[in-house]
């Protein structure tokens, strides 16, 4: 049966996590069978709630999902809350009778998921008093979901890791990158290994650079106090961009499982050139943006916003090209951008072939073809499209670009399972493809730190681009000076 039995013990149950992500997560798997009648879940949190309490919130959650309002607490009656400050010893060994309680009433078979959705400054004191307050069964799997941010440097995260591993092995530990989740992220290898036709021409004889945008149009929102002691590199690159770095750049895996997926990435992210600080000032921009206005709305800049420094020099933009050196890729930039309040929200992948060594076309202008170009669109819009040269309607024999395109319609992109979703049951059921393994969390840092590094010893005359732009100059000359130039400019 695809029924799965476990124990969900939520840290951080009464969050905006929780509440947005993992409730209406689980929702979705318990409306598809996923979950049934063999699964609860307990939500922790400092706060005092009633179990009832607690039930009422998560329908409130999870009732537009609903075919019913019974349906919802049918679901919400597996809930059971425990207030907990996660510092306090005692605490555990409540939440452990409770577990053990709830095992037997829905017969879990000691099954358990941890899920840590709460500061990571706590990470390492809750998964270390869960194994020593023994709430880790010895008869079912035990499984440590953790959230973002994983460290903020290379030895940050190193020390976490230490820490964790000292309670979970890394085979039971799933970090979280949700980008892994989405659908056209998972695509990028059914694409790539599904095709003859890609396959055969991914590499450096063929490709003459990549691109790849996560864009993003609001500011910081509330989260300005957090933000500010990251930035986009830190926020962004290390998890997102270079995770998906890793998948368009990574060998064929013998088979898609985890393991020799993941392995494949670590080999990817290791290959990753490390810069030295001269090089990171040619090859990366840096950004913030400043106010304007937009549509006759007037947007603040980054250091006007609520929790953030006046004088604030992080960046809410980065811009760079990246060298896999290797085989395959010796000789491909990669080139990179992500950023706030930019034109317009989207995350986007460019692949750019060579042109044809010897060109017999032109277009009406006379001008030369230009290169082919796979796009891979991951959100907002979902689907693909393949830039070709074909023939002018008319006379004589112009040329001129042509796109295949394929786009999910609005219908089938509604019933998607949200990443959370695809997430949660992935760990349930013991895979961790999209999950990221500690090395590879370690290269990513190791690189990132370089950047920060060179970044840190000089000061930038920030704002440096507008709200509404697609980021400062500089970011456009960074391809211009290798003759190239991003794809996507909406
Ligand atoms: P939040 O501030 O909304 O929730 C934090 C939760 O932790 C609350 O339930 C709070 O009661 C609880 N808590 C705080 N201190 C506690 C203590 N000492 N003992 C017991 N409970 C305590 O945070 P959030 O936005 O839900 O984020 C949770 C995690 O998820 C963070 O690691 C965050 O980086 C990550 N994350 C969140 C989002 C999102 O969309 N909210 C997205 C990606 C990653």
């Amino acid at each position: 049966t695809k029924e799965k039995k476990a124990l969900f013990i939520i840290f951080g149950g009464t969050g905006d996590l929780a509440n947005r992500k993992l409730y209406p997560s689980l929702y979705r798997l318990y409306k598809n069978g996923y979950l049934n009648e063999h699964f609860a879940v307990i939500g922790t949190a400092r706060r005092e709630w009633s179990d009832e309490y607690y039930r009422e919130v998560v329908v409130s959650k999870v009732e537009d999902l609903a075919d019913t309002k019974e349906q919802a607490e049918e679901f919400a009656s597996h809930f059971y809350y425990q207030s907990h400050n996660v510092k306090d010893l005692e605490h555990y060994t409540t939440l452990k009778n409770l577990a053990d309680r709830l095992d037997d009433k829905y017969q879990l078979e000691g099954n358990r998921m941890f899920y840590l959705a709460m500061s990571p400054n706590f990470f390492g004191i809750i998964a270390e008093n869960i194994k020593e307050q023994q709430l880790i069964t010895s008869t079912g799997f035990n499984r440590l979901i953790i959230e973002k941010p994983f460290g903020h440097d290379y030895q940050s995260a190193l020390e976490l890791n230490t820490h964790i591993r000292s309670s979970f092995e890394e085979d039971q530990i799933y970090r979280i990158d949700h980008y892994l989740g989405k659908e056209m992220v998972q695509n990028i290898s059914t694409v790539r290994f599904g095709n003859q036709l890609i396959e055969s021409m991914w590499n450096n004889q063929y490709i003459n650079n990549i691109q790849v945008t996560l864009s993003e149009s609001l500011g910081v929102e509330e989260r300005g106090g957090y933000y500010d002691t990251s930035g986009a590199l830190r926020d962004m690159v290390q998890n997102h961009v270079l995770q998906i770095v890793a998948l368009l750049a990574m060998e064929p895996p013998s088979i898609m499982h985890d393991n020799e997926i993941r392995q494949e990435k670590i080999k990817a992210l290791r290959a990753l050139r490390l810069y030295s600080k001269d090089e990171v000032r040619l090859n990366f921009v840096r950004g913030q943006y400043g106010h304007s206005t937009v549509n006759g709305e007037t947007l603040l800049g980054y250091c006007e916003e609520q929790n953030v420094a006046e004088d604030s020099q992080t960046e809410t933009f980065v811009a760079g090209k990246l060298f896999i050196d290797n085989v395959r890729w010796s000789g491909v930039p990669i080139y990179i951008r992500t950023g706030k309040r930019l034109a317009e929200k989207g995350t986007q992948i460019d692949i750019e072939f060579k042109n044809i060594p010897h060109q017999l076309f032109q277009t009406e202008n006379d001008e030369p073809l230009p290169p082919n170009v796979l796009s891979i669109f991951i959100s907002p819009t979902e689907g693909f499209s393949l830039q070709l040269n074909a023939k002018k309607i008319g006379p004589g024999v112009k040329a001129e670009p042509i796109k295949l395109t394929s786009i999910r319609s609005a219908e089938e992109t509604a019933n998607n399972p949200e990443a959370y979703e695809k997430l949660i049951l992935d760990c349930l059921n013991g895979d961790a493809t999209n999950f990221t393994h500690w090395d590879e969390v370690a290269s990513s840092w190791e690189f990132v730190d370089r950047i920060r590094e060179a970044w840190d010893e000089t000061t930038m005359e920030f704002p440096n681009y507008p709200s509404g732009s697609m980021g400062p100059i500089e970011s456009m000359y960074l391809l211009k000076k290798d003759g190239f130039q991003w794809h996507w400019s909406p």
